[in-house]
C-alpha cells in the first residue's frame, strides 16, 4: 500500500520573551521585530511539520492592568477579559509576522493560518484557588497596596497583587484544533495558557486567575495527539546549578530524572520549573519527546541538536 506517512505534529510555546526582551520599553515595533526570529523558523518547518502554536501574555496583561489602574472613567474588566485582548493582540501579531515571512520566501500559497480565542476549564476545587501565588500587573508601593482589594504578595520592586493558577483540566477548543490541523492549518492558540473558566452543568464561567501556558500547552500538546511539545525561551534549555558557578545545561532528561532535579528544587517554580512539568507531563502521557529551548533555537531543538530534550 503507498500509505503518505503524516508529517509529525509540533505544538510550539513562545514564552513572553519573544515579544518583548529583557530591558526593552516593549514598543510595538520591538514586539514585531522579535517575533521574526521565532516566525522565520515556523515558516521554515512547516514545510516538513504540522504546527500549533501557543504563546505567553505576561508583560501584555500587565501592561493592561497598569493602564485599567491609571484610568477611573471607565468599568474595571476582569482577568479572563484581558486575557482574551491579549489572545487576540498577540494572536493578530504572531499570524501577520508568520504570514510575512511566508511571502518573503515565496511560499504564502497553501499556508492557511488561524488563530483562534481559546478558553481552557479550570476545576473549581483546584488547591490554587485556596492560596493565590502568581504575582499580575504593577507594583505597588507599601502603603498603597494595603488598600488593595486583593491579596498581594511583597517582590523585589513593591507588592503585586496575586491572583490563582489552577491547573488546565482541558482545551474547550481542542476538537476544533484537531480538525483545523487536519485541514492543514497552523493555529495559533491557548494564548497566555488560555481564558480560565470553569464548568457549571452546562455552561462555563470565567475566573480571575491565569493557567501557566507551558501546563497548558502540554494538555493541548496530548489532547490534539502532537508529537513533539517545543518550549522556546530566553535561555538554550535546563541547566543544573543555574546561576552558580557550576551551572550546566542538560542536552537531555528523562521524565525520573526531570522529576528528581525538580523535587531537589533545581528549576525554579514559575519559570523553569512549570516547563520541565509540562515536558514531563507531556511525555507521560504519550508524547514522542519534549524539547526546552531558546529562540533562535527552535529548528536546531525539533533536529535535535539544540535545547533540552525529555524523552
Ligand atoms: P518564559 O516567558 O519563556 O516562560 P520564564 O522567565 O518564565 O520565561 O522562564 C525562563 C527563565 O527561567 C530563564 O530566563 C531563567 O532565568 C529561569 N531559570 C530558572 N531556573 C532555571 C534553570 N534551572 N535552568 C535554566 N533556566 C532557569
Ligand atoms: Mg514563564
Amino acid at each position: 500500500m503507498n500509505k503518505k506517512r503524516e508529517p509529525e505534529l509540533l505544538v510550539i510555546a513562545l514564552g513572553g520573551n519573544a515579544l518583548i526582551r529583557k530591558g526593552q520599553a516593549g514598543t510595538i515595533e520591538e514586539q514585531f521585530a522579535n517575533l521574526q526570529v521565532p516566525m522565520q523558523q515556523v515558516a521554515r518547518l512547516s514545510r516538513d511539520y504540522r504546527i500549533v502554536i501557543t504563546h505567553g501574555n505576561g508583560p501584555q496583561v500587565g501592561n493592561l492592568l497598569l493602564q485599567q489602574e491609571s484610568c477611573s472613567e471607565v468599568p474595571r474588566l476582569p482577568l479572563e477579559i484581558l486575557v482574551a485582548q491579549t489572545q487576540g493582540q498577540l494572536g493578530y501579531m504572531i499570524e501577520s509576522t508568520l504570514d510575512s515571512e511566508f511571502m518573503k520566501s515565496g511560499e504564502e500559497a497553501g499556508k492557511n493560518l488561524v488563530s483562534l480565542i481559546s478558553y481552557v476549564v479550570v476545576a473549581e476545587s483546584d488547591p490554587a484557588f485556596k492560596r493565590p501565588s502568581k504575582p499580575v500587573g504593577p507594583t505597588y508601593p507599601g502603603d498603597a497596596a494595603a488598600s488593595l482589594p486583593w491579596p498581594v504578595v511583597k517582590t523585589a520592586g513593591g507588592y503585586r497583587r496575586v491572583v490563582a493558577s489552577p491547573k488546565p483540566v482541558t482545551i474547550v477548543e481542542k476538537r476544533e484544533i484537531r480538525k483545523l490541523v487536519e485541514l492543514d492549518f497552523i493555529v495559533i492558540c491557548c494564548g497566555g495558557g488560555g481564558i480560565p473558566v470553569t464548568r457549571e452543568g452546562r455552561s462555563f464561567h470565567g475566573v480571575d486567575a491565569v493557567i501557566d501556558k507551558d501546563l497548558a500547552s502540554a494538555r493541548l500538546g496530548t489532547e490534539v495527539g502532537a508529537d513533539v511539545l517545543v518550549i522556546a525561551t530566553d535561555v538554550e534549555g535546563a541547566a543544573l546549578d543555574f546561576g552558580r558557578p557550576a551551572q550546566r545545561f542538560l542536552r537531555h532528561m528523562t521524565p525520573p530524572q526531570a522529576e528528581g532535579w525538580l523535587r531537589e528544587g533545581q528549576f525554579a517554580a514559575g519559570s523553569m520549573g512549570p516547563k520541565v512539568e509540562a515536558a514531563v507531563q507531556f511525555v507521560r502521557e504519550g508524547g514522542k519527546r519534549a524539547v526546552i529551548t531558546s529562540l533562535e533555537a527552535i529548528g536546531e531543538a525539533v533536529a535535535g541538536t539544540a535545547g533540552t530534550e525529555i524523552s
